[in-house]
Parts: C-alpha cells; structure tokens; sequence
C-alpha cells in the first residue's frame, strides 16, 4: 500500500520533483530564480518548460491542453485545445512556450459586471506558475488567471494573487522589527460539507436539476434530532464514493485528509490539509469538481448547494487560514518565548481589528442567495461578524489591555517583548460552534463560507483587511523611538479599542442580537442588504490603495453578485410555480377525484364514506389555497421592477418573491401529508435522505 500510495500521489501533477527531472538543469534553476524574484519567463524558458510538459503530459496518455481558469460565475473554465499541429501528410504533438504563457479564450460570454464591453470581448489568460500544471480528463490543465486586455481582473485568481502578495509584503515589514527577514504566505485548509443522494431521486426533482435545492417538501418523520449520523459509520455506498474520491483527488496532489458524516442525514465533510492560499484555492475548486463526478460513477448526485433541504442542517465550508514564513512557522502559533509571543500576540491584534474594521467586508464576501437560508437561522454562523478568542486568551488580552502605560513600561522594558503568554491548552479553544469566526489555537477559521463558493472571494478580503492593518503597524513601529514601548502600547490600544468584536457566547441566543447591537455591531441580515455595501467609499479606498481592486472591478464584482442574487431567485421561483401548476396541483386533483369516486360508489352501495368526503373536502380547500398562492407568486415575478441587477430588484426579490415562495411552500408541504404517495409526484425527503421507499 506504501508504495503504491506513493506512485498514486501527484502522479497527474507536473510539480516541482517532475520539473526537476525533467528539465534541463539550467532551465529549472533560471525557472526558480525568475519566478522568486515575481518576474515574467522569457519565451525562450517557457519554450523549454512547455515541450518537457507537453512529453510528460503525453506519456499520460493526454491529447489536449486547456488554460484552467476562474470566471466570476464561481465555477471553472477550461477551453481544451489538441497538441496536433499539421507536418506536410501527418501531425505533430506540439505545445509551445507562448501557449503555455498565454491564451485566448473566446471569453464574451462570461460575466464581466460591464468591464467589457461586447466589441472588446476578447480576454486573456496568464499562466500562474505558482499553480502546478496538473492533467485530468487526458487533458494537461494550465492553471491560469484571466484578465481583460486593459488588464482588468475577470476571474478569481487575478484579485487573490494580489492580496496575497499585499500581505506578504506588510507581514514581512512586521517580521523584519522582530528581527526575521523571511517571505510570509497566508495558507488555507477549507472543510467542504455536501450530500449525497441517489441519482433516480435526483432525476424526479426539477427543483433539485434546476437549482440545486428541493423548494418543496414535507418534512420527514425523523430528521437529525437522534445526532445519529454524526461521525456514525459510513454506507458501504458512501465509503465507496470517498475512497473513490480519495483517490482521484491524491492524483492531482491534493492531500484529502478527513472524510466523515455530518450533522443531517445524507450530509458529509471531507477536509484536505492546509497549503498556500492559491493553491488550497485551485484545489477545493478541483474537489468540488471531482465530489460531482465520482458520485456519478456511484449512481448518485453530490449535492454543493448550502440549503439543499429545509428542517436540516445545510452545508458550509470552513476556511480555515493562518500565515506562515517560508520556513514553516506558523505566525498564528502563540510562542514559547517573550518574542514569539510579543510577535504572535501583535498578528492576533492585526486580525482582531481588521475583523472590527471590516465586518462588512467578511460578511458581503459570504453573502448569497443560497447561503442566505444559512447565516443566522441557527445552524451556521449568525450573520453578525464576530470574533471567538475562547476564555483564556480573552482574559489574557483583557489583562494586557488594563494595564497602565508606567506599569507596564517598568515591567518590559527589561523584557524583549510583551510578558510571557500563560500557556491555554488548546483544545478547549474549538468548542463554540456558533462563532462565524473563531481562533483554533493556532489558526483562524472563517465559518460563514457557503458550500458552493469558490474560497476565493472570502480570503481576498481577509488577506487585505489584515494587510491593511499590519500596514499601519508597521507604519507606527517602524518611527518608534522605543520599539519595545511601542509595542506594547500598540498592542494595549488595540485591544482596548476593538475588544467589542469578541464574543466568546453562545452566538444562536436572540440576546446575542441585542447585545451585538448594543456594541455597534454591524447585522446585515440578507445579502439584499449586505451587497451594495461592497462599494461604499471606504471599502474602494482600501482596495485601491493596496491594488486589489480598481474602483471598476469592485463595482463589476457587486454587479455580477447582485444579478447571480436576482437571477437565483427568479429560476426558483419559475421552477416552484411549474412544479406546482404541472405536477402539484393535478396529482392532488387526481387524488381527491379518487376519493370522490370511492365515495359515490360507497353511497351506492350505502356505506358510509365520511373519511373519504372529509379528506375530499380538506384538499379542495389547500388545492384552492395552492392555486391562489401560485397565482400570486406568478404575479409577483411579473411584477419585478424592470431595472436589472440594481438593487431596487434585490430587495423587491429578497421582501416580495422570497415571502411568496415561502408561503406557496407551507401550504404545498402540508398538502403532501395528505396525499397518498402513490399520487405524489416526487421523491419525499424521506426517500432521499433516508433512502425509505
Ligand atoms: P477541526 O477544525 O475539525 O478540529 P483541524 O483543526 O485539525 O480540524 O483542521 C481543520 C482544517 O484546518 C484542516 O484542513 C487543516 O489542514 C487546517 N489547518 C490546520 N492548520 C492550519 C494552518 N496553519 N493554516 C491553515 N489551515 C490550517
Ligand atoms: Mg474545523
């Protein structure tokens, strides 16, 4: 198993070890040093990298090569291209340096929030070295970042390669005062949630097809109360799927780590093991991926959608990001010496008010229609933005904070750094479940993610709000007279004038609400709410000033999110009035005819047939009421004003359609009660989660 595992692991993976063997020596050492120093190959090396890979990929059996890259749709693109080249009666495989550094995809049909204009459509693609090359379908996937040809960011790579080096860079400017001069990357573990249902129960739910969650259905007779799957053990079927899945995953590198059931029935996680934000980013995009296909080849559907079903707990996906040096160390890791812990204790003070400064920010990077069934109904984080320390290390800080300035100056200016930190076991740091964003000992995890996303947008904002701070740390250490004083004031003042944004409680609790109000805690409940905020003045400040996004970009991003909003809704809502006007309401007519029937033939032969008459009677009364509600939503969708994508239609979509959707499901849902399976047209929650028949 040993051996074969390590045959198995990156063998689809052009990395670093396969560079190494392959090219010749000059090359690699020259391809090290450029893309060290952040500079461009030269044709001539990315001539010589191109052939070794395009050899290497053939002997993999692959005919194709595609430049992978992210659009702003949140999903993957790929347009596959054929080695072949034309030579006089045959061809030949070719693949040249030029290929491999740029593409040219036909682009005008991906979402681009009005930063190009049709006319310009073309886009371009770069490759991003810092990515491996990997190949999957017999086809060798470069990954890439997608701009416009005004150099415009369309994709999710550009704007998150950027905030990676904004940070990197004022991180570094903070290590430097502590005496290390080391490269800093901020590195990422995400925990994926998802379903898994069975494919025939997918295939009778145009809900599920369309939009990837059931928009009716009664609840079953047992839910998730018993906490019965949690870590239970796996169905055969299911721990086939994983150990499928394990599998192709390792192919492409990726260290898929923990499988396990989750919380709802049907419901799953599995967790890889951190690595540098670009690439846990590229490789959880591959992992959604590679969940969908598996489970097809186990005759099931993997479900990414954050609320797939109501009554159950929905799917999230934990971000968990820390900052390390190139050497491995860990910032987050509080220290085992006054140093360390003076250096560990001014990151967590750079997180902790950048999350104060920034709620906003953290809360629109998770907002979508999808995750809004989510945030704050009990299951997943409150849409509050808060921080959880846990109890040790917040009285820690509270004491540090107290402190007066001649106290404290007698105290450290014989110390190197602040006073040694008590050490807290860290495992009585990770039982809050309900915090969105909590400190786990030596890493912070941002718990508001919805399954789908791409973790892309989430850590483009958390890596520039804490650069933007460790900023102007950096900015005030760096004039101290008294570096140690300094430092010990900075980090004082920080905590005291950011304390509010801790909260180690139970984030569910209605007090919590009032409590966070009373801090002046933002509550942006719904993304209707949340979005437009992404514009607002200080937000296209801190963006442009750390070169993240342009004021374009950033209005194009909110644009696109609004109308991906608008455009969700308005499909669930057309599928729920199909599904009830076409399906619904004639299987119950039906139902109720067959109780009509039955009771005229019992009269004839003069039985009683009250059971019969009265449930006849109970389900013309819902079909009334279903028939009245659909009209209404029809009208309501009809009635959408006519400005797309503003956020007039947002908020009209979120106060108006929502509500109508809502109120059509609750009489659908009891009606299905009612009625005889035989006559109900689609799979039950029962029967998809529970696989009862
Ligand atoms: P749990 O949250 O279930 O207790 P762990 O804390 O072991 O599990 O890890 C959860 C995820 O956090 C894993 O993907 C892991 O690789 C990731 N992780 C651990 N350390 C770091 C780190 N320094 N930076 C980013 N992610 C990390
Ligand atoms: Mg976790």
């Amino acid at each position: 198993m040993e051996a074969k595992m390590s045959d198995l692991f990156g063998s689809m993976v052009f990395n670093d070890d396969v560079m190494k063997q392959r090219l010749p020596h000059a090359t690699y050492k020259e391809m090290k040093k450029t893309l060290a120093a952040g500079k461009d190959l030269t044709l001539e090396i990315a001539g010589v990298i191109a052939n070794a890979m395009k050899d290497w990929a053939i002997e993999k059996g692959a005919t194709h090569y595609t430049h992978w890259f992210q659009p702003m749709n949140g999903v993957t693109a790929e347009k596959h291209e054929a080695f072949i080249s034309p030579d006089h009666d045959h061809v030949i495989m070719e693949f040249s340096g030029k290929e491999l550094i740029q593409g040219e995809p036909d682009a005008s049909s991906f979402p681009s929030g009005g930063l190009r204009a049709t006319f310009e459509a073309r886009g371009y693609t770069a490759w991003d070295p810092t990515s491996y090359a990997f190949i999957k379908d017999n086809t060798l996937c470069i990954p890439t970042a997608f701009c416009s040809y005004t150099g415009e960011a369309l994709d999710k790579k550009t704007p998150l390669l950027r905030s990676m080096e904004v940070i990197s860079r004022q991180a570094r400017r903070i290590l430097k005062l502590f005496g290390r001069d080391v490269n800093v990357e901020t590195t990422v573990g995400p925990e994926q949630e998802y379903f898994l249902i069975d494919k025939k129960d997918f295939d009778r739910r145009p809900d599920l097809i369309y939009t990837g969650r059931t928009l009716l259905g009664a609840r079953p007779s047992k839910g998730q109360e018993m906490d019965d799957h949690y870590f239970g053990t796996l169905k055969p079927r299911v721990a086939e799927f994983m150990a499928d899945l394990d599998r192709e995953l390792w192919k492409l590198g990726i260290l898929a780590k923990t499988e396990h059931n989750e919380t709802a029935p049907s419901q799953h996680e599995l967790a890889p093991i951190y690595a540098s934000t670009n690439v846990a980013t590229d490789h959880n995009q591959l992992t959604m991926e590679f969940m969908r296909k598996v489970a097809a080849r186990h005759g099931l559907v993997c479900l990414l959608h954050e609320k797939p079903f109501a009554g159950v707990n929905g799917s999230g996906k934990h971000n968990n990001w820390s900052l390390a040096t190139s050497e491995g160390y860990n910032l987050l890791n509080p220290g085992d010496n006054p140093k360390d812990n003076a250096q560990f204790l001014l990151f967590l003070c750079a997180v902790i008010r950048a999350v104060d400064e920034h709620q906003d920010l953290l809360r629109i990077s998770v907002s979508s229609a999808a995750n809004d069934h989510r945030l704050g109904a009990n299951e997943a984080p409150p849409a509050i933005i808060s921080i959880f320390l846990g109890e040790e290390l917040t009285e820690i800080l509270e004491a540090l904070a107290s402190k007066s300035d001649y106290e404290k100056k007698q105290k450290t200016v014989m110390d190197i750094g602040v006073d040694i930190l008590p050490k807290f076991p860290r495992d009585t740091t990770d039982r809050n479940r309900t915090s969105p964003f909590a400190f786990t000992g030596n890493k912070f995890e941002f718990r508001s993610l919805g399954s789908a996303f791409s973790v892309s947008g989430p850590n483009i904002i958390l890596n520039t709000i804490v650069a933007d701070v460790l900023e102007q740390f950096a900015d005030e250490l760096e004039q101290a007279e008294d570096f140690t004083v300094s430092l010990n004031r900075l980090i004082r003042h920080t905590i005291r004038d950011h304390k509010r944004i801790i909260f180690n409680g139970n984030g569910y609790a209605p007090e919590w609400i009032e409590e966070a109000g009373r801090r002046g805690l933002l509550n942006y409940t719904c993304t209707a709410d949340a979005l437009p905020h992404f514009t607002d003045p200080k937000n296209v400040a801190l963006f442009r000033h750390h070169g993240v996004f342009t004021e374009n970009e950033l209005k194009s991003r909110t644009a696109i999110m609004q109308e991906n909003y608008n455009k969700t809704i308005r499909i669930e809502a057309l599928t729920m009035i199909d599904m009830v006007n076409r399906d619904i309401l004639p299987a119950v007519m039906g139902y109720v005819s067959f109780l009509t029937d039955a009771a005229l033939k019992k009269a004839q032969l003069g039985i009683a047939a009250s059971p019969e008459k009265a449930l006849a009677q109970t389900l013309s009364e819902k079909s009334e009421l279903i028939t009245s509600r659909v009209a209404g939503l029809a009208a309501d969708v009809e009635a959408v004003p006519a400005c797309r994508g503003c956020e007039a239609e947002s908020h009209y979509y979120h106060d108006v359609v929502v509500q109508a959707m809502e109120a059509l499901r609750a009489v659908v849902d009891q009606t299905e009660l009612l009625v005889s399976s035989k006559y109900w047209p689609y799979p039950s929650y029962g029967e998809m989660l529970f696989g009862v028949r």
